[in-house]
């Protein structure tokens, strides 16, 4: 299987209020923390007062009516939540957000006065919901959060919140949950880091909320996840916080105590997108000078390269011998993985190159083989 992802989405345009608009009191992180469940009135509001003494501009998070992959376990405690949600307003002064799925969620969620709505992973797929959901959003300006799909397909993410900009919601976001894959390695979900890269990279303004508990699945890693997004320039933390996450009735295993999510944003680095600081700069600079300088080379010696391999296609067709030779492939293979390993260059970045070349260089030769024989 490949281990690199191929960017696909080549354009995304919103209309985006910038984030500072829609939240005066906006400072990175922007945190949304709350229990994955709304259970009782009295584990709603006992999170919100603990998080809103250490956090009062945060968002409080409760989902109200629960996606749950498997029938049988809790779906959300439902209508009577929306109750709890607007004492959490009235009683802390934080902002409230829930998870919505289909219209009637919407009309429900703007009756109780609940200030941003997020579309959950398996909503996000399915572009019939999210129309639903944009259509009964028309006319509002409430901002929304969209997750990505449940796996990493770009195309969808981009999908949704192009048709909830469509319909006129200017405050909109992303939230990065991670993707499911066959193989997560130490995670719940697959980060897959170069899919909310990409976003940015494709609409710069669009702010990107992090969500470390859904990733990491497990309270230990999600600092490290944290950090990461905060590194990557991203706008906000979206973690999982229950007074007595091991009673929890979804989401137990990931969900940590307000206690324990003051430490994790009190341990986490924010840095600064750029300085001031004029030698930083210089330096800066010298070093993207010498980068861009190898990046020319690269391209440089890899056209020389390709260019043999044209001449190796010309000379096995002239002599009748076939494109792939799978042995000796793999010996290269082999002798690159050995030095890149004394160059310290990782294993799977190496693979993933070494595929792209190869897949250049059968690309050439077949090119080669299908012209007419002159
Ligand atoms: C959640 O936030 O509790 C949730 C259901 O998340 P996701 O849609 O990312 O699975
Ligand atoms: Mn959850």
């Amino acid at each position: 299987m490949r281990e690199f992802f191929i960017h696909i989405v080549l354009e995304l345009k919103l209309n985006i209020t910038p984030i500072q608009e829609w939240f005066p009191a906006f400072q990175k992180p922007l945190l949304f923390v709350g229990p994955c469940s709304a259970e009782t009135e009295v584990q709603v509001l006992s999170t919100a007062h603990l998080i809103a003494q250490q956090f009062p501009h945060a968002v409080f998070r409760a989902g109200i009516w629960k996606p749950r992959t498997r029938p049988n376990t809790f779906e959300g405690i439902g209508d009577a939540g929306l109750q709890w949600m607007k004492k959490v307003k009235s009683e802390t002064g934080l902002l409230t957000a829930t998870e919505v799925a289909t219209a009637e969620h919407v009309e429900k969620c703007l009756e109780a006065g609940i200030d941003i709505l997020w579309i959950g992973a398996r909503t996000t797929v399915n572009p019939f919901s999210i129309q639903e959901i944009a259509d009964a959003l028309k006319a509002t300006n409430v901002p929304v959060f969209i997750k990505n799909p449940i796996y990493g397909d770009i195309q969808l993410w981009a999908g949704a919140l192009e048709r909830i900009n469509n319909a006129g919601i200017t405050k909109i976001a992303a939230i990065h949950r991670g993707f499911h894959s066959y193989d997560n390695g130490p995670f719940r979900n697959s980060p897959n880091w170069e899919m909310p890269i990409e976003l940015k990279s494709i609409c710069p303004d669009l702010p990107i909320v992090c969500d470390p508990s859904h990733i990491a699945g497990t309270p230990s890693l999600i600092p490290y996840i944290a950090q990461k997004a905060m590194d990557l320039a991203m706008d906000g933390l979206m973690i999982e916080t229950h007074i007595n996450p091991k009673v929890a009735l979804s989401d137990a295993k990931q969900q940590v105590t307000p206690d324990e999510l003051f430490k994790i944003v009190s341990d986490l680095r924010i840095r600064s997108a750029s300085t001031e600081n004029v030698e930083f700069q210089t330096t800066l600079d010298e070093f993207r000078k010498h980068l861009n300088k190898i990046d020319n080379e690269l391209l440089e010696l890899l056209a020389k390269r390709m260019a043999i391999s044209t001449k190796i296609g010309e000379y096995k067709r002239d002599n009748n011998v076939t494109i792939l030779q799978v042995e000796h492939w793999k010996k290269i293979i082999d002798k690159g993985l050995r030095l890149s390993e004394q160059l310290g260059l990782r294993e799977d970045f190496v693979k993933g190159l070494y595929q792209l070349i190869h897949d250049e260089s059968i690309r050439r030769q077949t090119d080669v083989m299908n012209k007419k024989l002159d």
